[in-house]
């Protein structure tokens, strides 16, 4: 990691300033045609954008430069999905320009924070995994590796989520990518992209096989960069996203047969593949359209990669000394395939060598466990849209199977079981299958994870190429998650460690000297209650309910899925209410935060989201609670709303049924500004727990086993559960009494799937959630303790830094140098 320079002395500030004034001034009138009387919030928005996009864009192409001289291999990291949020401010940080960027605006007389404010998110994907895909980019900025974010520029981002009373209403992002700043378009490295059609066979001349595809359609996929700087300002990456325009090179044949309708139809058709992102974080399994944007997106990466191979001057085979190539989940998949398409059929190279550059260049990152969340294709509809990358798959399917069957045997069931193809009622490609054999790495992204993929999720493959399987626990970047969502803690870390723990997170470790001091104690403490009145006022503007900052906060905010369980988490909400208003109890003052979309098609994440806002209205409508417990739900959970309720967080919600959740993250960001964890043993919250010891994380619930052996014999009977606990019972009974929602029925689906099915052990699991609080509200009483205990998990969570994870994806991976 480079050293950081020292603070910039405030003279130096000043003298910045001012140099930032004078280019607002200018960006305000000679690109915005605005006097600064007329200027509104957005006018200056996009003139302090400019004035930091010159700073990115030189530091961009010196990074170019340098790296033009001194060749080395890159990282292509492919997905579908980034989360990446605002740049202004990100940017602002790691040029080091924040304050005296702060200081111009304010000569002018306005306040940064609220033209920041102004900026959209960029919400290019749904949940942890596109987000992880944006802390990655950054940190391999950061640490000056060579890499490039492939993705998608999706006109429309994750849907706005609004309410209808307690129901959720989706609405279109429309995120303004065509007039970012932040976005260069390159025409000039625009490639094409072939669909449909047919493969016509032919021979050479020495009878080698050599098909040609005949695509029946056409499109031009545009690059459009988005620069993404390290902090310190030392290196900067690209992340460049593609979107897609009708090409001219089919219209022209379409317009000669004279059918003008037809040509501006098919233009319509084709600039609707790069239009919206799918916003299911499980596959949408069977749509043309989604199998469409994953090649799009694979092809327009693959033509960058061999172009940018190209200029190596080196043999073909050689590729993967020049080019790692990340698949982000199955999403990108495809890729294997496309490149044994350019290899084989453009290239001529023997099949074998083909696939030994393939497996040696791509690498594969799984991250689910759910069987239904694998990706599948029928093979009609890839047969239809990509009919020579079909028969690649079937061909690289042969082979497999040849090598399965000489190790097992010919009637083994495995043989069957490790197929690119299911068999059955419509045949479908499994995608997971192929990102497995044609890569050389497959990781998960936590050890519980990593150990159940090579146990339960993929088994017979494990069995087949044991060495390919590893792990690669996720981190966050400590830039966005600490330094600039919580300045005045990271002023404190910057007080007593200096900066460098900005980029070397283990320097927090050092923190752990000040646990027993009272007066660094009261700092953190007082840290906490502002950040928390800052969230009061947010949602006092934005809902009009008042927090109290003395309660203590519980968040939970992530996606809305079953297996997430915010279910139990309003269980247990009603069972607070419950004690106060019929048992007349007392409870420790408690504010429960609520936050995330739900796919618009699942309906069940729906309902969970109509009873948590249903309850929420009960309870805060009930005078009885007052002082007492207050429920929110706040509405369009993204990138930006985490960054102002997490460090306002006194406890984090971490419940999903043990075994379920890949890693998890938000686990990490809340841990690290000082929540303290409630949670389950899965996921990334196993290694979290080990790091900050058992005494300051609330663990409670079945293990991953435990739930594994229920599922698999059956015994796992939820009303039993109820009938066991009264206090169980009891909230249950609310759900059908039409407490919260005068419709009796309402809910009576919530209820019948908990005490029919429960397929994710909520009953099991709620008396030992129900302790873990009690043992929270005695804690938090202990306010000294509590914050002790925050500070010590806050001093051991540099592990979970992407610093770490990026750094050791690209020593064990991607082979990298300097890394
Ligand atoms: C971190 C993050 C997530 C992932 O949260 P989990 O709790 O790990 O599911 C999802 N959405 C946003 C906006 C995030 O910042």
């Amino acid at each position: 990691m480079p050293d950081l320079p020292r603070n910039a002395s405030s003279d130096q500030t000043v003298r910045e300033a001012a140099v930032i004034q004078q280019e607002l001034a200018s960006e305000l009138k000679y690109r915005l045609a605005r006097t600064p009387e007329r200027a509104t919030e957005d006018d200056w928005l996009v003139a302090i954008c400019m004035v930091v996009r010159r700073r990115v864009i030189t530091a961009l192409l010196a990074t170019q430069h340098r790296r033009q001289a001194n060749p080395a291999k890159k990282v292509y990291y492919l997905s579908m999905e980034f989360l990446v949020g605002r740049s202004l401010v990100s940017n602002l940080l790691s040029l080091g320009m924040l304050e005296p960027a702060r200081m111009a605006m304010a000569n002018l007389g306005l306040d940064l924070e609220r033209i920041a404010d102004r900026e959209h998110d960029a919400a290019l994907g749904n949940g942890g995994l596109g987000r992880l895909a944006a802390c990655f980019v950054e940190s391999l900025a950061t640490m000056d590796l060579p890499g490039m974010g492939c993705g998608i520029k999706y006109d429309y981002g994750l849907f706005r989520q609004e309410f209808d009373g307690p129901a959720q209403v989706e609405r279109a992002d429309f995120w303004g990518s065509d007039h970012s700043p932040w976005l260069i378009e390159r025409a000039d490295e625009s490639c094409i992209v072939n669909l449909y059609g047919h493969v016509e066979e032919s021979h050479a001349a020495d009878g080698a096989y050599r098909p040609a595809w005949i695509p029946g359609n056409t499109l031009l996929g545009i690059p459009h960069d988005m620069p993404i700087i390290g902090y310190g300002g030392r290196a900067a990456n690209l992340l460049r996203l593609y979107s897609a325009r009708a090409s001219e090179v089919l219209e022209m044949g379409v317009f000669n047969a004279g059918d003008y309708v037809g040509a501006v139809q098919h233009q319509i058709s084709t600039e609707t593949i790069s239009k919206v992102l799918y916003p299911s974080d499980e596959p949408s399994q069977g749509r043309e359209l989604r199998l469409i944007q994953e090649y799009f997106l694979t092809a327009c990466a693959m033509n960058d990669i061999l172009r940018e191979f190209s200029e190596s001057g080196l043999p073909i085979e050689k590729l993967h000394t020049r080019a790692a190539i990340q698949l982000n989940d199955t999403h990108p998949t495809l890729v294997i395939a496309e490149l044994m398409r350019l290899l084989v059929d453009h290239h001529k190279l023997p099949w074998d060598v083909a696939w030994s550059v393939t497996q040696a260049t791509c690498s594969y990152t799984n991250h689910t466990l759910l069987p239904e969340a694998l990706e599948r294709w029928p093979v009609d509809l890839m047969t239809r849209v990509l009919p020579r990358h079909m028969q690649i798959i079937y061909e690289i399917n042969a082979r497999m199977l040849r090598m399965a069957r000489a190790r097992w045997g010919d009637g083994d069931p495995r043989v069957a079981a490790v197929s690119l193809i299911e068999e059955g009622g419509t045949r479908h490609v499994r995608m997971a299958h192929l990102a497995i054999v044609g890569s050389h790495s497959i990781n998960g992204v936590a050890q519980l994870h990593t150990e159940l993929i090579k146990q339960s999720l993929v088994p017979h493959f494990h069995e087949l190429m044991p060495e390919r399987f590893n792990n690669k626990t996720n981190g966050i970047t400590p830039r966005r998650w600490l330094a600039q969502a919580n300045p005045p803690l990271a002023a404190l870390f910057d007080d007593t460690l200096g900066p460098q723990w900005v980029v070397e997170l283990e320097r927090l470790r050092e923190l752990a000297r000040h646990q027993d001091d009272p007066a660094f104690i009261e700092r953190l403490a007082r840290i906490k209650l502002a950040n928390k009145e800052r969230l009061a006022r947010h949602v006092h503007g934005s809902m009009g309910v008042l927090l109290d900052p003395a309660s203590l906060y519980d968040v939970q905010i992530k996606r809305i899925h079953e297996y997430k369980r915010q279910l139990l988490h309003i269980l247990h909400i009603i069972h607070l209410y419950l004690r106060i208003v019929d048992h007349g109890e007392d409870v420790a003052p408690r504010t429960h935060v609520f936050a995330g979309k739900a796919a618009p098609g699942y309906a069940a994440a729906k309902r969970i989201i109509h009873l948590i806002r249903s309850v929420a209205r009960t309870i805060n409508g009930d005078p009885r609670c007052r002082g007492r417990l207050n429920v929110v739900f706040l509405p369009d959970y993204k990138v930006t709303l985490a960054e102002r309720i997490i460090p306002a967080a006194d406890v984090s919600e971490q419940i999903s049924t043990a075994g379920t959740e890949a890693s998890g993250t938000g686990n990490m960001k809340l841990a690290l500004n000082g929540a303290l964890t409630v949670g389950t043993l899965d996921g990334a919250n196993i290694e979290i727990r080990e790091c900050v010891g058992p005494e300051n994380f609330y663990a409670f619930g079945l293990l991953a086993e435990e739930v594994g052996a229920m599922r698999r014999d059956g015994s796992y009977h939820p009303a039993q559960y109820a009938a066991r606990s009264p206090a169980l019972a009891e909230v249950l009974g609310t759900l059908i009494d039409g407490r919260y929602d005068s419709d009796r029925e309402q809910y009576r689906l919530l209820y019948d799937e908990l005490m029919g099915r429960d397929h994710y052990f909520h009953l099991a699991d709620f008396d030992a959630y129900a302790q873990a609080h009690r043992t929270i509200a005695q804690d938090f009483n202990d306010r000294r303790a509590w914050h002790r205990k925050a500070l010590h998990c806050m001093a051991h969570l540099g592990h979970f830094s992407s610093d770490r994870t990026v750094r050791e994806y690209a020593r064990e991976i991607w082979k990298l140098e300097g890394a």
